[in-house]
């Protein structure tokens, strides 16, 4: 019986692209969890101008923080709004790439970091009415 994973947990046990499951072998697809015809529609997606998310420049890609699977966005800085600003709409679009509640991905998936522009990490949190908060 196979049973659902969670994207930390498929992450740390068998590299999976986020989009559709299938295995990953080269370090770049692990490191941004997806494979690249994936990512080039889901890049190609993204430049949609209707979505919010993209009223912020930010990449985000997920990686290891002392063993455990982290969720990193980073804050490109090319004069849209500020990440930390738009924090809810670019978790709901990571989530929806995901296939995933934007819940699921703040409170059950791994945890979310966010790099500002002047190299600054801040903790992600989302409270279930849709709150977001920082922690440093
Ligand atoms: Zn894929």
């Amino acid at each position: 019986m196979t049973k659902a994973r969670g994207p930390a947990e498929t992450l740390l046990n068998e590299p999976r692209c986020m989009n559709c499951r299938r295995k990953l072998s080269d370090p770049v697809s692990i490191e941004r969890g997806c494979g690249p015809s994936c990512w080039a529609s889901i890049q190609a997606l993204s430049k949609r101008p209707c979505d919010p998310a993209n009223r912020s420049d930010y990449e985000y890609h997920y990686t290891r923080l002392e063993g455990r699977a982290v969720l990193v966005i980073t804050d490109l800085d090319r004069g849209g709004m500020s990440v930390t600003d738009n924090m809810e709409a670019i978790l709901d679009r990571i989530a929806y790439y995901a296939g995933a509640d934007p819940y699921f991905i703040a409170c059950c998936g791994p945890p979310v970091i966010c790099r500002d522009p002047e190299g600054n990490y801040d903790g992600v949190r989302l409270s279930p009415d849709g709150t977001v908060t920082f922690t440093r």
